[in-house]
């Protein structure tokens, strides 16, 4: 559900698409400060029990650690089978939520209220929970769908203009993969969209969704075509993962895109011109396209390596043919392997 006004509406959504006896809501220390309280009362002005876990803002704190403070504070608060869990923020919160949901007394429902464009877009919709290990991003979790997902765009107002750069990477990515007409689109509202202008990202938001929808509902599992989504994020995940998370996901995503559409014409897949036209999208976001100096393309690609979506020694990426579509194996097969002197090459020219 999109739109304006809907954090007000939650009480009757939550007794609507997820009655629970009680709801815990689950928030980041800065959401908490900007929305918890008025989310709180909302939902005990209605009559239901609600009670607000937070924990430190920020993607270092998506942690087997959080996870299980946030675990045993709900059990010592006697959450009990017949309660519910609302995910209450950015990626991060939903990830850490939804796999606090998937593993909390066996599994509970929850519910997805995104707050960042990012999560709106992408990270609220299909269901993969989780958190990052020292092994790499998203390594411990497991497939949870949201009874309800609540897009509350005002939300958006006090989201600091990186992070809203940051969730255009992932739009750009939808443009990518499904709709070369929703890129040129971006393009033409660029402006607006950096500058927060609500209707701008409810265009955004509603077109995005629609995307993600369809991918995933077609293939909730990752079996296959699913893997389209992940264009970008075998070299982005390496990337963020190993600049200490000091790189937001959206900008890693963007610098993985960069690349990976660079690698997608080395290997033969692309038509020609591919990958100026996407670093050209994503540098008008402000976005980063290089890979900064300090990341060896050796240690990325052993974190590729390591990364869930390769198969034994091969590294298996999801590439674009062209603007608007993803190239499929004549198998059947949205995933290329490409091999590593080509990505070494290419992490080195992508500088
Ligand atoms: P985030 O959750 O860390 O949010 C970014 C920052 O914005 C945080 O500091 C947060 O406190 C703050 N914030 C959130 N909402 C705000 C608001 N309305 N106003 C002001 N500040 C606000 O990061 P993110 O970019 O939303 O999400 C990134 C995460 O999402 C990554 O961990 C990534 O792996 C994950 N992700 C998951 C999926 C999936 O399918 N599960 C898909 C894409 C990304």
């Amino acid at each position: 559900m999109v739109g304006r006004g809907l954090l007000a509406g939650l009480p009757r959504l939550l007794g609507e698409r997820c009655p629970a006896h009680a709801y815990a809501v689950i928030a980041d220390s800065r959401v908490a400060e900007l929305y918890g309280a008025r989310v709180l009362a909302a939902l005990r002005d209605a009559g239901l029990r609600a009670l607000l876990f937070t924990f430190p803002a920020g993607e270092w704190n998506k942690t087997r650690e959080t996870w299980t403070d946030l675990t045993d504070a709900m059990l010592a608060a006697r959450l009990g089978r017949d309660g519910a869990v609302v995910a209450l923020g950015g990626g991060v919160t939903g990830d850490l939520a939804g796999f606090v949901a998937a593993t909390y007394l066996r599994g509970i429902p929850y519910v997805q209220a995104p707050t960042t464009l990012l999560a709106m877009i992408d990270a609220s919709i299909g269901g993969k929970t989780g958190v990052d290990v020292p092994a790499g991003k998203n390594l411990v979790g497991a497939f949870h769908q949201p009874r309800h997902v609540v897009a509350d765009i005002e939300t958006l107002a006090t989201l600091p203009r990186p992070h809203v750069a940051a969730g255009m990477a992932e739009a750009v990515k939808h443009a990518v993969i499904a709709d070369a007409a929703y890129l040129e689109a971006l393009l033409a509202d660029a402006a607006p969209i950096l500058a927060r202008d609500l209707d701008a990202l409810e265009r955004v938001v509603t077109r995005s969704v629609a995307i993600k929808e369809e991918v995933v509902a077609a293939d909730p599992l990752e079996g296959g075509r699913r893997q389209v989504l992940n264009f970008g994020h075998t070299i982005g995940h390496a990337v963020e993962a190993r600049s200490g998370y000091d790189l937001l996901h959206g900008e890693a995503v963007a610098i993985g895109m960069t690349a990976e559409a660079l690698l997608a014409e080395a290997a033969g897949v692309a038509e020609a011109g591919l990958a100026p036209r996407v670093r050209r999208a994503l540098e008008l976001f402000g976005l980063p396209v290089t890979i900064p100096e300090d990341l060896a393309a050796e240690d990325l690609l052993e974190a590729m390596r390591g990364d869930k979506k390769s198969r034994e020694a091969t590294v298996r990426f999801a590439l674009p043919s062209r603007i608007g579509a993803m190239h499929q194996r004549a198998d059947g097969a949205w995933t290329v392997d490409v091999d590593e002197d080509t990505i070494l090459q290419v992490l080195a020219s992508s500088r």
